[in-house]
Protein backbone atom coordinates (compact mmCIF):
# COMPACT_ATOMS: atom_id res chain seq x y z
CA UNK A 1 0.00 0.00 0.00
CA UNK A 2 3.44 2.16 -0.78
CA UNK A 3 2.11 3.75 -3.98
CA UNK A 4 -1.03 6.28 -4.93
CA UNK A 5 -1.23 8.13 -2.23
CA UNK A 6 -0.72 5.13 0.59
CA UNK A 7 2.23 4.68 2.90
CA UNK A 8 5.50 6.33 3.02
CA UNK A 9 7.95 4.19 2.51
CA UNK A 10 11.43 4.23 4.91
CA UNK A 11 14.28 2.20 5.31
CA UNK A 12 15.74 0.90 8.54
CA UNK A 13 18.90 3.65 9.92
CA UNK A 14 16.93 6.63 7.53
CA UNK A 15 16.57 9.90 8.96
CA UNK A 16 13.28 12.52 8.99
CA UNK A 17 13.50 15.71 9.67
CA UNK A 18 17.12 15.66 10.66
CA UNK A 19 16.08 14.34 13.90
CA UNK A 20 14.66 10.86 13.74
CA UNK A 21 16.70 7.64 12.86
CA UNK A 22 14.28 4.88 11.87
CA UNK A 23 14.88 1.71 13.46
CA UNK A 24 12.26 -0.57 13.21
CA UNK A 25 8.65 -0.73 12.30
CA UNK A 26 6.10 -1.29 15.08
CA UNK A 27 2.86 -1.40 13.73
CA UNK A 28 0.08 -0.71 10.76
CA UNK A 29 -2.84 1.10 10.25
CA UNK A 30 -5.20 1.67 7.66
CA UNK A 31 -3.97 5.76 8.08
CA UNK A 32 -0.69 4.97 8.95
CA UNK A 33 2.51 3.29 9.52
CA UNK A 34 4.19 3.49 12.90
CA UNK A 35 8.22 3.15 13.20
CA UNK A 36 10.35 3.19 16.21
CA UNK A 37 12.74 5.78 16.02
CA UNK A 38 15.91 7.51 17.96
CA UNK A 39 15.43 10.96 18.68
CA UNK A 40 19.03 12.57 18.16
CA UNK A 41 18.74 15.32 19.97
CA UNK A 42 17.06 14.08 22.95
CA UNK A 43 18.43 10.83 22.60
CA UNK A 44 15.30 8.69 23.71
CA UNK A 45 13.36 6.20 21.64
CA UNK A 46 9.89 7.43 20.46
CA UNK A 47 7.09 6.48 17.92
CA UNK A 48 7.06 7.99 14.86
CA UNK A 49 3.27 8.14 12.87
CA UNK A 50 3.71 8.40 8.91
CA UNK A 51 0.62 8.78 7.70
CA UNK A 52 -0.48 8.15 3.67
CA UNK A 53 -0.53 10.95 1.37
CA UNK A 54 -3.74 11.02 0.20
CA UNK A 55 -5.96 14.20 1.31
CA UNK A 56 -8.38 11.27 2.77
CA UNK A 57 -5.55 10.77 5.29
CA UNK A 58 -4.25 14.14 5.08
CA UNK A 59 -6.87 15.49 6.75
CA UNK A 60 -8.10 12.77 9.45
CA UNK A 61 -3.93 13.14 10.62
CA UNK A 62 -4.16 16.97 10.69
CA UNK A 63 -7.28 16.77 13.15
CA UNK A 64 -5.58 14.04 14.80
CA UNK A 65 -2.98 16.51 16.16
CA UNK A 66 -5.28 19.23 16.91
CA UNK A 67 -7.26 17.05 18.97
CA UNK A 68 -3.55 15.63 20.92
CA UNK A 69 -2.89 19.34 21.30
CA UNK A 70 -5.90 19.87 23.33
CA UNK A 71 -5.82 17.15 25.65
CA UNK A 72 -2.00 18.45 26.16
CA UNK A 73 -3.52 22.36 27.13
CA UNK A 74 -5.95 20.76 29.45
CA UNK A 75 -3.21 18.27 30.67
CA UNK A 76 -1.51 21.44 31.56
CA UNK A 77 -4.39 23.22 33.23
CA UNK A 78 -5.64 20.09 34.96
CA UNK A 79 -2.44 18.14 36.79
CA UNK A 80 -4.45 16.68 38.99
CA UNK A 81 -6.47 15.02 36.37
CA UNK A 82 -5.59 11.18 36.85
CA UNK A 83 -6.87 9.79 33.27
CA UNK A 84 -4.36 12.16 31.32
CA UNK A 85 -2.15 9.72 32.01
CA UNK A 86 -3.73 7.22 30.26
CA UNK A 87 -3.53 8.91 27.13
CA UNK A 88 -0.34 8.37 24.69
CA UNK A 89 1.85 11.85 24.68
CA UNK A 90 2.50 13.81 21.16
CA UNK A 91 5.68 14.82 21.31
CA UNK A 92 6.46 16.64 17.79
CA UNK A 93 5.34 16.74 14.39
CA UNK A 94 6.37 18.11 11.16
CA UNK A 95 5.20 16.91 7.37
CA UNK A 96 7.64 15.49 4.34
CA UNK A 97 7.42 15.05 0.74
CA UNK A 98 7.06 11.91 -0.76
CA UNK A 99 6.61 10.76 -4.73
CA UNK A 100 3.01 10.51 -4.06
CA UNK A 101 2.42 13.72 -2.25
CA UNK A 102 2.60 15.42 1.91
CA UNK A 103 2.57 12.87 4.21
CA UNK A 104 1.71 14.61 7.82
CA UNK A 105 4.29 12.78 10.48
CA UNK A 106 3.37 12.81 14.49
CA UNK A 107 6.18 11.47 17.04
CA UNK A 108 4.71 9.91 20.33
CA UNK A 109 6.41 8.68 23.18
CA UNK A 110 7.16 4.94 22.29
CA UNK A 111 4.83 1.74 24.27
CA UNK A 112 5.35 -1.91 24.68
CA UNK A 113 3.02 -3.00 21.92
CA UNK A 114 -0.74 -2.89 21.55
CA UNK A 115 -3.55 -4.96 23.56
CA UNK A 116 -4.39 -6.69 20.51
CA UNK A 117 -0.86 -7.84 20.22
CA UNK A 118 -0.87 -8.58 23.87
CA UNK A 119 -4.56 -10.62 23.45
CA UNK A 120 -2.60 -12.83 20.58
CA UNK A 121 1.07 -13.51 22.52
CA UNK A 122 -0.45 -13.65 25.90
CA UNK A 123 -2.68 -15.73 28.60
CA UNK A 124 -4.21 -16.02 31.92
CA UNK A 125 -1.38 -15.88 33.71
CA UNK A 126 -0.41 -12.44 32.18
CA UNK A 127 -4.14 -10.92 32.04
CA UNK A 128 -5.02 -11.80 34.75
CA UNK A 129 -8.30 -10.66 36.29
CA UNK A 130 -6.80 -8.19 38.32
CA UNK A 131 -4.93 -6.72 35.49
CA UNK A 132 -8.38 -7.07 33.09
CA UNK A 133 -9.52 -4.74 36.12
CA UNK A 134 -6.88 -2.56 35.52
CA UNK A 135 -6.61 -2.20 32.39
CA UNK A 136 -10.32 -1.70 32.10
CA UNK A 137 -9.90 1.00 34.74
CA UNK A 138 -6.87 2.78 32.78
CA UNK A 139 -9.48 3.05 29.27
CA UNK A 140 -12.33 4.35 31.47
CA UNK A 141 -10.11 6.72 33.28
CA UNK A 142 -8.76 8.14 29.71
CA UNK A 143 -12.60 7.97 28.44
CA UNK A 144 -13.77 10.26 31.81
CA UNK A 145 -10.98 12.66 31.41
CA UNK A 146 -11.07 12.97 27.20
CA UNK A 147 -15.23 13.12 27.90
CA UNK A 148 -15.51 15.47 30.47
CA UNK A 149 -12.46 17.87 30.54
CA UNK A 150 -11.22 17.58 26.76
CA UNK A 151 -14.59 17.13 25.41
CA UNK A 152 -13.32 14.28 22.86
CA UNK A 153 -14.83 11.40 21.77
CA UNK A 154 -12.56 9.12 20.92
CA UNK A 155 -14.78 7.22 18.48
CA UNK A 156 -12.46 4.35 18.19
CA UNK A 157 -11.59 2.45 20.79
CA UNK A 158 -10.75 -1.23 20.33
CA UNK A 159 -7.54 -3.60 21.19
CA UNK A 160 -5.47 -2.07 18.45
CA UNK A 161 -5.42 1.29 19.84
CA UNK A 162 -5.27 0.57 23.30
CA UNK A 163 -0.98 0.41 23.80
CA UNK A 164 0.33 -1.52 26.88
CA UNK A 165 2.99 0.83 28.88
CA UNK A 166 5.16 -1.48 30.95
CA UNK A 167 7.44 -0.36 33.24
CA UNK A 168 11.04 -0.42 32.61
CA UNK A 169 12.58 -1.84 35.59
CA UNK A 170 10.70 -5.25 35.51
CA UNK A 171 9.50 -6.13 31.77
CA UNK A 172 7.92 -9.88 32.09
CA UNK A 173 4.22 -9.60 31.98
CA UNK A 174 4.14 -13.05 33.18
CA UNK A 175 5.27 -11.33 36.52
CA UNK A 176 2.56 -10.55 38.76
CA UNK A 177 3.90 -7.68 39.98
CA UNK A 178 5.23 -6.99 37.09
CA UNK A 179 3.34 -2.90 36.30
CA UNK A 180 1.50 -2.77 33.11
CA UNK A 181 -0.94 0.01 32.22
CA UNK A 182 -3.23 0.70 29.21
CA UNK A 183 -2.79 4.35 27.31
CA UNK A 184 -5.37 5.20 24.77
CA UNK A 185 -4.08 6.00 21.13
CA UNK A 186 -5.08 6.85 17.59
CA UNK A 187 -7.10 10.37 17.68
CA UNK A 188 -7.37 10.05 13.79
CA UNK A 189 -11.00 9.57 13.52
CA UNK A 190 -12.02 11.18 17.05
CA UNK A 191 -14.57 14.03 17.28
CA UNK A 192 -15.73 17.28 19.25
CA UNK A 193 -18.35 16.01 21.49
CA UNK A 194 -19.84 19.26 20.71
CA UNK A 195 -20.45 18.79 17.18
CA UNK A 196 -23.37 16.76 17.76
CA UNK A 197 -21.93 14.59 14.44
CA UNK A 198 -24.29 11.12 13.44
CA UNK A 199 -23.24 8.58 11.19
CA UNK A 200 -21.20 5.04 11.61
CA UNK A 201 -18.48 6.14 13.67
CA UNK A 202 -16.13 3.21 15.03
CA UNK A 203 -14.61 0.34 14.03
CA UNK A 204 -17.56 -2.18 12.99
CA UNK A 205 -17.45 -4.86 15.78
CA UNK A 206 -17.25 -2.08 18.30
CA UNK A 207 -19.90 0.00 17.34
CA UNK A 208 -22.25 1.57 19.49
CA UNK A 209 -26.30 0.84 17.98
CA UNK A 210 -26.96 4.35 17.52
CA UNK A 211 -23.88 4.43 15.36
CA UNK A 212 -25.53 1.47 13.16
CA UNK A 213 -28.69 3.73 13.27
CA UNK A 214 -27.21 6.63 12.59
CA UNK A 215 -28.59 8.25 15.17
CA UNK A 216 -26.37 11.02 17.40
CA UNK A 217 -23.52 9.58 19.06
CA UNK A 218 -22.35 10.71 21.94
CA UNK A 219 -19.33 9.76 24.11
CA UNK A 220 -21.42 6.98 25.26
CA UNK A 221 -20.74 5.01 22.08
CA UNK A 222 -16.82 4.78 23.22
CA UNK A 223 -18.30 3.02 26.72
CA UNK A 224 -20.20 0.63 24.74
CA UNK A 225 -16.82 -0.51 22.78
CA UNK A 226 -14.89 -0.40 25.91
CA UNK A 227 -17.64 -3.66 26.63
CA UNK A 228 -16.42 -5.04 23.52
CA UNK A 229 -12.77 -4.54 24.73
CA UNK A 230 -13.24 -6.27 28.02
CA UNK A 231 -15.55 -9.41 26.55
CA UNK A 232 -12.18 -9.74 24.04
CA UNK A 233 -9.61 -9.61 27.32
CA UNK A 234 -11.80 -12.21 29.01
CA UNK A 235 -12.41 -15.02 26.38
CA UNK A 236 -9.93 -13.83 23.34
CA UNK A 237 -12.60 -14.21 21.37
CA UNK A 238 -14.58 -11.03 19.31
CA UNK A 239 -17.67 -10.45 20.79
CA UNK A 240 -19.85 -9.01 17.54
CA UNK A 241 -18.42 -10.78 14.56
CA UNK A 242 -18.82 -8.56 11.68
CA UNK A 243 -20.12 -9.89 8.43
CA UNK A 244 -18.04 -7.06 5.77
CA UNK A 245 -19.55 -7.38 2.62
CA UNK A 246 -17.74 -4.14 0.45
CA UNK A 247 -16.20 -2.47 3.33
CA UNK A 248 -19.64 -2.32 4.93
CA UNK A 249 -20.94 -4.09 7.79
CA UNK A 250 -24.42 -5.93 7.34
CA UNK A 251 -26.02 -3.71 9.75
CA UNK A 252 -29.20 -5.78 10.00
CA UNK A 253 -27.29 -8.94 10.98
CA UNK A 254 -25.19 -7.36 13.64
CA UNK A 255 -28.20 -5.85 15.42
CA UNK A 256 -29.16 -9.60 14.75
CA UNK A 257 -26.62 -10.00 17.34
CA UNK A 258 -26.86 -7.53 19.37
CA UNK A 259 -30.66 -7.81 20.16
CA UNK A 260 -30.18 -11.53 20.95
CA UNK A 261 -27.78 -10.97 23.85
CA UNK A 262 -28.06 -7.85 25.40
CA UNK A 263 -32.24 -7.53 24.53
CA UNK A 264 -35.02 -5.63 22.85
CA UNK A 265 -33.50 -2.62 20.58
CA UNK A 266 -37.16 0.01 20.73
CA UNK A 267 -37.35 2.84 18.22
CA UNK A 268 -37.68 5.13 21.60
CA UNK A 269 -34.38 4.78 22.55
CA UNK A 270 -33.01 7.13 19.46
CA UNK A 271 -34.81 10.14 19.36
CA UNK A 272 -36.60 10.46 16.09
CA UNK A 273 -35.15 14.13 15.02
CA UNK A 274 -31.75 12.99 15.53
CA UNK A 275 -31.59 9.65 13.60
CA UNK A 276 -31.53 8.73 9.82
CA UNK A 277 -35.03 7.75 8.78
CA UNK A 278 -33.83 5.89 6.14
CA UNK A 279 -31.39 3.56 7.30
CA UNK A 280 -33.91 3.28 10.47
CA UNK A 281 -37.00 2.55 8.57
CA UNK A 282 -34.74 -0.03 6.69
CA UNK A 283 -34.01 -2.18 10.11
CA UNK A 284 -37.43 -1.60 12.36
CA UNK A 285 -39.44 -1.78 9.11
CA UNK A 286 -43.22 -1.09 10.02
CA UNK A 287 -42.28 -2.65 13.84
CA UNK A 288 -41.52 -0.18 16.87
CA UNK A 289 -38.88 -3.20 18.30
CA UNK A 290 -36.75 -5.53 17.37
CA UNK A 291 -36.05 -8.59 18.89
CA UNK A 292 -34.32 -11.43 18.06
CA UNK A 293 -34.31 -14.56 20.45
CA UNK A 294 -31.32 -16.13 21.44
CA UNK A 295 -30.78 -20.17 20.31
CA UNK A 296 -27.56 -21.07 21.64
CA UNK A 297 -25.67 -20.25 25.17
CA UNK A 298 -25.74 -16.00 25.87
CA UNK A 299 -21.91 -15.31 25.75
CA UNK A 300 -22.67 -12.95 28.20
CA UNK A 301 -23.51 -15.32 30.77
CA UNK A 302 -21.55 -15.92 34.27
CA UNK A 303 -22.17 -19.55 32.99
CA UNK A 304 -20.28 -18.63 29.72
CA UNK A 305 -17.95 -16.94 30.56
CA UNK A 306 -16.62 -19.19 33.19
CA UNK A 307 -16.32 -21.94 30.06
CA UNK A 308 -13.91 -19.43 29.04
CA UNK A 309 -11.65 -18.07 31.85
CA UNK A 310 -10.91 -19.55 35.32
CA UNK A 311 -13.16 -17.55 38.16
CA UNK A 312 -14.92 -18.06 40.57
CA UNK A 313 -18.97 -17.55 40.23
CA UNK A 314 -19.12 -14.30 41.96
CA UNK A 315 -16.33 -12.89 39.92
CA UNK A 316 -18.43 -14.12 36.70
CA UNK A 317 -21.57 -12.60 38.25
CA UNK A 318 -20.04 -9.14 38.88
CA UNK A 319 -17.77 -8.99 35.71
CA UNK A 320 -21.31 -10.27 33.74
CA UNK A 321 -23.15 -7.38 35.51
CA UNK A 322 -20.93 -5.21 34.11
CA UNK A 323 -20.32 -5.51 30.82
CA UNK A 324 -24.19 -5.73 30.55
CA UNK A 325 -23.65 -2.00 31.76
CA UNK A 326 -21.43 -0.65 29.51
CA UNK A 327 -23.45 -2.30 26.71
CA UNK A 328 -27.06 -0.91 27.10
CA UNK A 329 -28.64 -0.27 23.97
CA UNK A 330 -30.32 2.83 24.99
CA UNK A 331 -27.58 4.97 25.26
CA UNK A 332 -29.81 7.30 28.09
CA UNK A 333 -29.35 4.37 30.83
CA UNK A 334 -25.47 3.60 29.50
CA UNK A 335 -23.20 4.25 31.72
CA UNK A 336 -20.87 7.11 31.49
CA UNK A 337 -17.22 6.42 31.90
CA UNK A 338 -17.22 8.36 35.24
CA UNK A 339 -20.19 6.25 36.33
CA UNK A 340 -18.05 3.00 35.35
CA UNK A 341 -15.54 3.78 37.15
CA UNK A 342 -17.73 3.24 40.72
CA UNK A 343 -18.72 -0.19 39.86
CA UNK A 344 -17.89 -2.93 42.03
CA UNK A 345 -16.08 -5.09 39.28
CA UNK A 346 -13.57 -2.36 39.25
CA UNK A 347 -13.16 -1.72 43.04
P1 LIG B 1 -6.45 2.63 12.37
O1 LIG B 1 -6.49 1.71 11.20
O2 LIG B 1 -6.94 1.96 13.63
O3 LIG B 1 -7.07 3.97 12.16
P2 LIG B 1 -3.92 4.07 12.27
O4 LIG B 1 -3.47 3.86 10.86
O5 LIG B 1 -4.55 5.36 12.62
O6 LIG B 1 -4.87 2.87 12.71
P3 LIG B 1 -2.44 3.77 14.76
O7 LIG B 1 -3.55 2.99 15.36
O8 LIG B 1 -2.15 5.09 15.35
O9 LIG B 1 -2.61 3.87 13.16
O10 LIG B 1 -1.09 2.90 14.83
C1 LIG B 1 -1.01 1.63 14.19
C2 LIG B 1 -0.34 0.61 15.11
O11 LIG B 1 1.00 1.04 15.41
C3 LIG B 1 -1.02 0.42 16.47
O12 LIG B 1 -2.08 -0.48 16.41
C4 LIG B 1 0.16 -0.08 17.29
O13 LIG B 1 0.39 -1.45 17.06
C5 LIG B 1 1.35 0.69 16.73
N1 LIG B 1 1.60 1.92 17.52
C6 LIG B 1 0.96 3.10 17.37
N2 LIG B 1 1.41 4.03 18.24
C7 LIG B 1 2.36 3.42 18.98
C8 LIG B 1 3.21 3.84 20.07
N3 LIG B 1 3.15 5.09 20.55
N4 LIG B 1 4.06 2.94 20.60
C9 LIG B 1 4.10 1.67 20.11
N5 LIG B 1 3.34 1.22 19.10
C10 LIG B 1 2.48 2.06 18.53
MG1 LIG C 1 -5.35 2.39 14.92
MG1 LIG D 1 -6.65 5.64 13.24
Amino acid sequence: DYGNGGYYPVKNGQILNKRYEVQKMLGNGHFAIVHMAEDRMTESTVAVKIAKSDRRYAKPSEMEIKFMERIKEVTKSNSSSPGSKNIVKLLDDFRIKGKEGIHVVMVFEVLCMDLDRLLFESNQQVLTLDRIRKFSKNILEGLLFLHTKCKIMHLDIKPENCLVKVDPHNMDLSDPSCNASLKIGDFGTSAWITDNIKGKTQTCHYRAPEAFLEANVSPLVDVWSVGCVLYEMITRDLLFLCNEEGGDCKSKLHFGYISEMLGPIRTRFFKKDERNTVFFDEVFGKEKVFVKEFAEPNPISPEELMKKYSMTMSEADELCGFMRELMVINPNQRLSAKEALKHPFLN
